[in-house]
């Protein structure tokens, strides 16, 4: 008798760590999964970015599904023999078909329903990502570098048409600065889609360069001591229609009234925010003064080391700014789950927008060179120095607490004090190594 091979379909979750974990079935089964997915269980959620579990609040109860949304249905086809990968992403939901309250992707849409209902908006948003590529060549001066491309050619041209084969909308791909650093971007898209894209787009990459003897991580810090790999999250705000209201010549910056206010509770909430968008040990070896990532809670026009950046445009007279203009927010790295970064990103924006806050001040220069009272005085506040000291804006900022909601809050810190337990006593190396096979 000979084997039929057969394909597998998986139905995945980007979870608290990060990390996308799912299971499978026979491809041939995917009609009749289409609704339930595959089972799930709550604990699932604390396994961390060691694969461990120190500590659960759901214990060995509970059922979930994991069921696939249909929009994010990727498949890597490579048409050589080579098994292709098929897989979705998908929602957690209770056996009643509810969101369950930690679902990571059903927090980022109950954000984007509340900025809609409340506000009448609609976010739209690209994740722009570093990576450090091992494997590739280096040569010393190559940053930035055509030379730097030439090794991992193979992989770029296939990793480019695989997002695109995936309605990802590649954008740029270019030579970093640091050593076999290297960054991607796609065409901005709704909310939700932007964050399965990130998902996608990271797993994409990393199956793409094994298959070329390469291995990718997104880990905030490879290369100690050089420079971090940021997730620089860009969002802009559409009414209920789709048109564009994120840029009005007469405000600061260029920034609407609702621009302003969204900035505003943005950075108001940004030390709580870290311990989400930047939810790593490792996270804060990158966050660091003069790193051109962030490091205080300020805004900046075309500053590559403010919190909140307004990016830059072409000063054309025949080039319509207000569906390109666009705010980038810097403190954000890959060791987060997407949904959970840009959920907590709207919440806060909203929470501005609630408050009717008024703009914040852009700062012209680095915040690092004024002294505490003067920061305090501009409204500039610092950014946690360690995800200890996230944790605990987190747990200090009742708002913050209130949009992730009791469950998902609870267990949150917990798992995310476990991983700091986990990493105490690892030396520096260690640490780094660790996470990047991570991540
Ligand atoms: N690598 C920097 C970071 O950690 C960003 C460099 C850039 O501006 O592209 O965010
Ligand atoms: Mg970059």
């Amino acid at each position: 008798m000979t084997i039929d091979a057969e394909d597998l379909v998986l139905v995945c979750c980007s979870d608290i760590a990060g990390q996308v974990r799912g299971k499978g079935f026979p491809a041939r089964d995917l009609e009749k999964r289409r609704r339930f997915g595959v089972g799930w269980t709550p604990t699932n959620i604390m396994i961390n970015c060691l694969g461990r579990i120190p500590a659960t609040p759901f214990g060995p109860r509970g059922d979930l599904f994991l069921a696939p949304a249909a929009e994010t249905e990727t498949i890597l086809d490579f048409g050589d023999g080579s098994p292709r990968e098929h897989w979705f992403l998908g929602d957690i939901l209770t056996l009643e078909e509810t969101p369950w309250e930690c679902c990571p992707r059903s927090f980022l849409a109950r954000a984007l329903a509340a900025l809609e209902a409340e506000a009448g908006l609609r976010l739209v948003a690209s994740f722009e990502h570093e990576f450090h590529m091992a494997g590739a060549e280096a040569r010393s001066g190559d940053s930035y570098g055509l030379g730097s491309m030439r090794s991992i050619a193979p992989f770029t041209r296939e990793f480019i048409g695989a997002l695109r084969a995936n309605g990802l909308e590649p954008d740029t791909f270019l030579p970093e600065y640091g050593t076999r650093q290297y960054e991607v971007t796609l065409d901005p898209a709704p909310g939700l889609e932007a964050a399965d894209r990130a998902v996608r787009l990271r797993e994409i990459c990393r199956a793409i360069a094994r298959r070329h003897g390469f291995a990718a991580s997104f880990s905030p810090v490879v290369t100690p001591g050089i420079v971090g790999n940021g997730v620089h999250i860009h969002f802009s705000l559409t009414d209920r229609a789709g048109d564009p209201v994120t840029f009005d010549p007469a405000g600061p910056g260029g920034m609407s009234a609702q621009t302003a206010s969204f900035a505003a509770g943005i950075l108001r909430h940004a030390p709580a925010l870290c311990a989400v968008t930047a939810p790593s040990v490792l996270s804060y070896e990158r966050l660091k003064p003069n790193s051109w990532s962030a490091c205080w809670a300020n805004l900046g026009v075309r500053d590559r080391e403010a919190t909140l950046r307004v990016c830059p445009l072409p000063a054309a007279a025949d080039i319509d700014p207000r569906p390109r203009f666009n705010l980038e927010f810097r403190a954000a790295d890959a060791a987060a789950s997407p949904y959970l970064q840009l959920g907590m990103l709207v919440f806060a924006g909203l929470q501005g927008l609630r408050e009717a806050l008024p703009a914040p001040q852009i700062h012209d220069g680095d915040p690092g060179a004024l002294g505490p009272e003067e920061r305090a005085r501009l409204g500039i506040q610092d950014l946690p120095r360690s995800l200890e000291a996230a944790l605990a804006a987190l747990e200090a900022d009742e708002a913050a607490m209130g949009w992730m909601g009791e469950t998902l809050a609870g267990a949150y810190l917990m798992h995310k004090r476990g991983e700091i337990d986990a990493m105490r006593d690892r030396s520096a190396d260690e640490m780094v190594a660790l996470y990047a096979e991570a991540y």
